[in-house]
């Protein structure tokens, strides 16, 4: 069974990297189905060339000279071409791309060339052949992948040869116009192949050795967390933690293939196994993520009023203004609001006034700053007394708790605490619960 093996920007970044990818490859004869990023940043200073390509577009779109943030693009191929000694006719490609520079020049198409041509370079280094994404990944104009299309154009490929290299981040519309997925999307495109073909596994080849339990930047030296079921991972990535592109998911759980996430620089390294049924019983925290600046609205209501009513009228009003509710934790005369600070933004004034406007309302308390913890583990669910635990945690260590949430299955808890004692909530869990 093959093997889909998708590699990020930093894992391409020269021609070096470039090398490393060839070995892996070469390790396994099942990785047959390649997915490629552009080019990432080879260093801290460096930029994407992702990131360059929109540069550029936004030099045409203004009418300002684009061919010097262009000609560092075009230098960073070249590199990786002439280091490699390969058959690729950039010049071609790139006079092909500049003949179509101009005020309304495709953003989505622009963009697309990273990938497009890293997939070319690495499918001349590794001797597989090139399969252009526009010709594989088909989206409907919604912009939502046509799955049976891709599909079919994959086993329509794989008839004819059997090891592919293919560009990440895009796909085409119904008249053939590029369509990029959102940023990150060559997480996605692996995703899509993996299920397309039935891989018996999804590789997905970064900087890292897999994930870590927490913020490395608040912890230092967290452990690595070696298997994850795919709920852990959604609740984790939605609360913060920086993982892979969140629909990467959707994809392969449906055939309950595992991703393992494995570092290009150390291949040995096992990496983080995502599967449906993760067999690891040994930690009981999976990860602990979360995020700053929510903010917390507590309505009051008249005593005699039913809390539905009031509940009805006031998400009435949040529907209105399209804001969106992450938790209601309710007592018997009031219920809370979180809402993400994002999310609220600058229609919290509105929004506060139709809602102390209202005719059962007494009062409305705004409270801002609240950062939310969501510790995860599919694990404790099989430990009584994991909460007892955790809130002993933050008394022992003077945390003020703001918010409590317990997500269904006990997946997760999550915390709500002032911003200024996020890291520190975050570092006791840590010591507590996981060290
Ligand atoms: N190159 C694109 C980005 O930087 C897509 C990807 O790497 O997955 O977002």
């Amino acid at each position: 069974m093959q093997k889909v093996v998708k590699f990020g920007g930093s894992s391409l970044a020269d021609s070096n990297q470039f090398k490393k990818v060839k070995a892996i490859i070469e390790a396994d004869s099942s990785r047959s189905i390649v997915v490629v990023s552009a080019l990432g940043k080879r260093n801290k200073h460096d930029h994407k060339i992702t990131d360059l390509l929109y540069l550029t577009g936004a030099h045409l779109k203004y009418g300002v000279d684009a061919n010097q943030v262009f000609n560092i693009v075009k230098e960073r191929y070249y590199e990786v071409k002439n280091d490699l000694n390969l058959d690729v006719y950039l010049e071609q490609e790139f006079s092909q791309i500049e003949d179509n520079f101009s005020k309304n020049i495709d953003e989505e198409y622009l963009v697309s060339r990273g990938e497009y041509l890293a997939a070319k370079l690495m499918a001349s280094f590794l001797g597989y052949t090139f399969v252009d994404a526009k010709d594989l990944i088909f989206f409907d104009y919604d912009g939502k992948i046509n799955e049976n299309k891709t599909y079919e154009a994959l086993q329509d490929i794989l008839k004819t040869t059997k090891r592919i290299v293919v560009p990440g981040f895009y796909g085409s519309y119904p008249d053939g116009k590029i369509h990029l997925l959102s940023r990150g999307g060559s997480d996605v495109t692996g995703s899509i192949l993996a299920k397309a073909s039935e891989a018996s596994i999804y590789e997905n080849w970064t900087d890292v050795s897999g994930f870590l339990v927490t913020d490395p930047r608040i912890v230092s030296e967290p452990k690595q967390i070696k298997e994850i079921s795919y709920e852990e991972l959604r609740e984790l990535s939605y609360m913060g933690a920086n993982v892979l592109h969140e629909d990467t998911i959707f994809p392969v759980q449906e055939l309950e293939i595992p991703i393992n996430v494995k570092n290009t620089n150390c291949p040995l390294d096992p990496g983080t196994i995502i599967t449906s049924n993760p067999s690891d019983k040994s930690q009981i925290i999976t990860g602990i993520a979360g995020k700053k600046d929510y903010v917390s609205i507590t309505i009051l209501k008249k005593q005699k009023t039913p809390k539905l009513t009031v509940i009805k009228q006031v998400l009435d009003v949040l529907v209105k203004y399209n804001v969106n509710v992450e938790h209601m934790p309710s007592s018997i005369d009031s219920f809370s609001l979180i809402i993400s600070s994002n999310e609220i933004n600058k229609r919290l004034y509105e929004v506060v006034a139709e809602i102390k406007a209202l005719n059962e309302v007494t009062d409305v308390i705004v409270e801002q700053g609240i950062a939310l913890v969501a510790v995860v583990g599919r694990n404790m669910a099989l430990k009584p007394g994991m909460s007892a635990k955790l809130f002993s945690i933050f008394g022992k260590n003077d945390i003020n708790i703001k918010v409590i949430a317990q997500a269904s299955q006990e997946l997760s808890i999550i915390v709500g605490v002032e911003n200024s004692q996020f890291e520190k909530a975050i570092k006791a869990i840590y010591e507590g619960l996981v060290k």
